[in-house]
C-alpha cells in the first residue's frame, strides 16, 4: 500500500500487534535466585516490621490499621504478602532487586509503572511504589540515554467532522477475553459518520500480516481507504504500516 499523503494520517501499527501479543503471551524470565531468597530469609528474621507482623499473627490479631494481616502468611521462612515475598527493610537488598528488574539487560530500563509491575510480580514491601519511583527517577542511565521508545506522536488537533461514510474510522482492541473458537480478542472498527461498526474476533497473538489482511477485507475493500483513523491507542497507531 502506498502513502497518499503523509500528514494527518494515523497509521496501522506494527506496535499494536506487539502490544496485543504482549497482553497475552508475554513472559519475562527474571528468575529469583536461591542466594537472594536466602538473604531475604535471613534478614527477615531481624526485620522490625516483619517481626511485628509475625508477632501479631502469632497472637491471633486479625486487624491492623496499616497492614492487611489476612494477606500475610509464612512460607518456608519468608513472610508472604498476598503471594509475594515481603522484602525486609534493607537497601542493599531492595536495590539489588531493583537492579535486577530495571537495569538488567532483560529489563532494559523500563519506566516507573513497568518497573513497579515487574518487581511486584514477586516482591512486596511497604512504601514499594514510592521507593521504585524514586529509583527510576534517579536512574543515571535513564537520564543519559533518554531513548525514544515510540514513533513520534502525531500532532494533537480537534477531530474534523467526517464528510463521507467510512472516511474517518476509529478503532481499538479489546483483549484478554475468554477464548471462544480460539479467539480471545475483539477488534472494533467504527465509522465515525454512520456509527456502523465491524467487530472482528481475532487472536491476541495475530501477526501483522493477518491484521492487515482483515483490515483490507473488512474496511478497505467494502468502504474504500479511510482518510483518517482515530484510535485510543495513541502512538500505537502511528507506525509506517502502510508502506
Ligand atoms: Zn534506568
Amino acid at each position: 500500500m502506498k502513502h497518499r499523503q503523509n500528514h494527518g494520517r494515523i497509521l496501522l501499527p506494527k506496535e499494536a500487534f506487539k502490544a496485543l501479543q504482549a497482553n497475552t503471551t508475554e513472559t519475562i524470565n527474571l528468575e529469583i535466585d536461591k542466594e537472594l531468597v536466602n538473604e531475604i530469609r535471613t534478614l527477615s528474621a531481624a526485620d522490625k516490621e516483619i517481626q511485628d507482623i509475625r508477632r501479631k499473627k502469632a497472637s491471633g490479631t486479625t486487624y491492623d490499621r496499616k497492614i492487611a494481616l489476612g494477606l500475610c502468611e509464612e512460607n518456608s521462612g519468608l513472610l508472604m504478602y498476598d503471594g509475594l515475598i515481603w522484602v525486609p527493610d534493607n537497601d542493599t537488598l531492595r536495590l539489588r532487586i531493583l537492579r535486577d528488574h530495571h537495569d538488567a539487560q532483560a529489563a532494559g530500563h523500563p519506566g516507573r509503572a513497568r518497573t513497579l509491575e515487574l518487581v511486584s510480580r514477586n516482591f512486596y514491601w511497604s512504601g514499594q511504589r514510592k521507593y521504585i519511583h524514586r529509583y527510576v527517577d534517579h536512574c543515571d542511565t535513564c537520564h543519559h540515554r533518554k531513548p525514544i521508545r515510540h514513533v513520534p506522536f502525531g500532532l494533537l488537533k480537534p477531530l474534523e467532522l467526517p464528510h463521507r461514510p467510512w472516511g474517518t474510522i476509529s478503532m481499538h482492541f479489546i483483549t484478554a477475553l475468554p477464548t471462544s473458537n480460539g479467539k480471545d480478542a475483539l477488534w472494533v472498527i467504527i465509522d465515525r459518520l454512520t456509527k456502523m461498526g465491524h467487530f472482528v474476533a481475532c487472536q491476541g497473538t495475530m501477526d501483522p500480516e493477518d491484521l492487515a489482511d482483515h483490515f483490507l477485507r473488512q474496511v478497505i475493500r467494502p468502504h474504500g481507504l479511510p482518510s483518517s483513523i482515530v484510535s485510543d491507542r495513541g502512538s500505537l497507531f502511528t507506525s509506517d504500516f502502510w508502506k
